[in-house]
């Protein structure tokens, strides 16, 4: 590990004096940071502590909820307002890593955790594009039953890690940011990057961003969500593919939906052409087909998750038939 020095900021502005400097890193729970460190994959010269920042979760006036950037993983998945309004996301949240690491991780970090391309940690002997830029990407002809079929690039086909943030996507979430340029708002579906020609940006944050907040808008229909993982462990593992949805019927047929999928690209992924194929159509097993095959048509599966095409199908299909069942 490289020496560090360390501070805990005791307020925003003394945050962002400290993490604008330098090759300082804001510290949340440190549960994917440290771990970075260790490997030499993050090598930061000043920790700047912000879990004594913004730690509460608010009602806005609009009906949706503010959450603070330090808010604890397991607090906002315990939360009474989320596990009742928005209870996709507390199911994402409860599915990933462990009671521990969930107690430990804040919002802000579980935001820009890094990929769990293994090739991305073996700074010892693997080509990686988005450690070291322009070096390669070993992923591509390896071992990559985990990596990406949407979206990916010939540079990088690694997954983002988060099931929070498959949620967060879905529920038109947006990030609330303090930086160089002061504090700006950010649509949820807009923080993560495709990896294009610069994979080693995991974001659209600039140096020195701190996430301040996450904010959810009011959506009634929420209260008949869920978040499904499909993974190779119970507990303990990084998913698949993972579905989080909401749906609101009228009768028989398909009000408003809201889809993303998890494991399957480099960002939380918005399943817009799924969403369009449903609304306003039957809720049959028929149409739920349809509607993730015209989400996957766009699917580029590497030698090693071709199955991912059809796991991806199927949890669709499957999380659809559920919540149907539910809203009717
Ligand atoms: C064994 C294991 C299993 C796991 N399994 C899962 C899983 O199944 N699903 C899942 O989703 N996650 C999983 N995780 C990942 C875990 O959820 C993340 O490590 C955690 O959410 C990161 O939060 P943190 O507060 O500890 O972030 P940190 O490690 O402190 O920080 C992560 C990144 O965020 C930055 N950062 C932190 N706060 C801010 C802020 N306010 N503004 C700007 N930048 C900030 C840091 O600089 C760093 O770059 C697992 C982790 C481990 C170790």
């Amino acid at each position: 590990m490289t020496p560090f020095s360390y501070v805990r900021a005791g307020d925003t502005a003394e945050a962002l004096r400290l993490g604008a400097g330098g090759a300082a890193a804001y510290l949340g729970g440190g549960t994917n940071l440290v771990d970075l460190m260790r490997e030499t994959v993050a090598r930061p010269d000043m920790l700047v502590d912000v879990t004594g920042l913004a730690d509460s979760i608010e009602e806005t006036e609009g009906g949706g909820l503010l959450i603070g950037a330090a808010v604890r993983n397991t607090a906002l998945a315990e939360h009474r307002a989320v596990k009742v309004r928005y209870p996709l996301l507390t199911r994402a949240i409860l599915s990933g890593a462990s009671a521990q690491i969930r107690n430990m991780a804040t919002v802000g970090g579980n935001l820009l955790q890094r990929t769990r391309c293994t090739y991305f940690y073996d700074t010892d002997g693997s080509r990686c594009n988005k450690r070291a830029p322009g070096a390669g990407c070993d992923a591509i002809e390896g071992f990559n039953r985990n990596h990406a079929i949407l979206g990916a690039s010939p540079l990088c086909v690694a997954t983002h890690p988060s099931d929070m943030c498959v949620a967060l996507v879905a529920l038109d979430a947006s990030v609330h940011l303090q930086g160089r340029r002061g504090a700006r708002t950010l649509p949820f579906g807009e923080l993560h990057r495709l990896p294009v020609d610069h994979p080693e940006r995991d974001t659209v944050l600039e140096p020195g961003d701190l996430i301040t907040a996450v904010e959810l808008p009011p959506l009634p229909f929420a209260k008949t969500s869920t978040y499904r993982k499909v993974r190779d462990r119970a507990s303990y593992a990084f998913a698949l593919v993972s579905v989080a949805a909401a749906l609101q019927m009228r009768g028989e047929r398909i009000e408003d939906v809201r889809i993303a999928l998890g494991g399957v690209a480099h960002k939380p992924w918005r399943a817009f052409k799924a969403e369009a194929a449903l609304r306003d159509g039957p809720a049959t097993e028929a149409a739920f087909r349809a509607a993730a095959i015209a989400e996957l048509t766009d699917a580029h599966p590497l030698r090693d998750n071709r199955f991912k095409v059809e796991l991806a199908t199927r949890t669709l299909i499957a999380v659809l038939r559920d919540l149907s069942g539910a809203a009717a």
